[in-house]
């Protein structure tokens, strides 16, 4: 799927394209660029050991559901339940309700790092109109009382998917890393109220505490490539 998603196409106007792709940001914001050539994909995806044909389209399905059924900033009660179930299913200890929506996974595996993998969960008040078989038709009350569409314009159910199946395959796969893992779905984001709503209902301390925390998002870029943004402050 990776492989096919790949062009190679050397025109000066497809250089241009990824030079610039290398450092989207200004330059006060370091950026680093890693991308996978396809020999590299594929040896990658050998070792996935076939897992990856039975995982993708579970999670097809995953991300068609929550696309249709995408709800707003706080209110990601029906969002954070299927995750939380998955987790359930796939051996995590699980506290929901953290931070309202929050839901906390801890996969304990011996002696190791705490790494948490987070994920945001709500979507937007923007009507769907994409023409998709799965597209949204859900309707909502914003915070002011109006009636609004809602959506997942900016790809968090994207992230609450790929966050179960790396959940997935981290549980399935013990006998190749040791540490703890915490799958954080956080509520919220787009309110930037979700975060802090969990630290507030004691994320740091009623959890491990993470050595690393890694909370991606989807952003328009190479296809194969993965890219790492670090403030500048972070990075001294
Ligand atoms: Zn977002």
């Amino acid at each position: 799927m990776v492989v096919d998603a790949i062009h190679l196409d050397n025109s000066p106007e497809e250089q241009i394209r990824k030079k610039q792709l290398k450092n989207p940001f200004s330059t006060s914001h370091p950026v680093n660029s890693i991308a996978m050539d396809i020999p590299q994909i594929k040896a990658f995806n050998a070792n996935m050991d076939g897992i990856m044909d039975e995982l993708l389209p579970e999670l097809e399905e995953i991300y068609k559901d929550i696309h249709q059924h995408p709800e707003l900033s706080m209110e990601e009660f029906r969002t954070a339940k299927i995750a939380a179930d998955y987790l359930t299913k796939h051996q995590f200890e699980v506290s929901t309700g953290i931070g309202v929506t929050g839901v906390v996974g801890i996969l304990k595996n011996g002696d190791g790092p705490v790494v948490m993998l987070r994920a945001d969960m709500d979507a937007l008040p923007v009507t769907e109109d994409t023409g998709l078989p799965y597209a949204s038709t859900t309707v909502a009350r914003d915070a002011e009382g109006n009636e609004v569409g809602v959506s997942h314009v900016c790809g968090h159910d994207l992230h609450v998917t790929w966050l179960m199946g790396a959940a997935r395959l981290f549980s399935e796969h013990r006998d190749q890393w040791q540490g703890t893992l915490l799958a954080v779905f956080q509520p919220g984001e787009e309110v930037g109220r979700g975060a802090q709503a969990m630290i507030d209902d004691g994320l740091m301390e009623r959890f491990p505490k993470p050595d690393i925390i890694l909370g991606q998002h989807v952003m328009v870029g190479e296809a194969g490539a993965a890219l790492s943004y670090l403030p500048a402050t972070a990075s001294k």
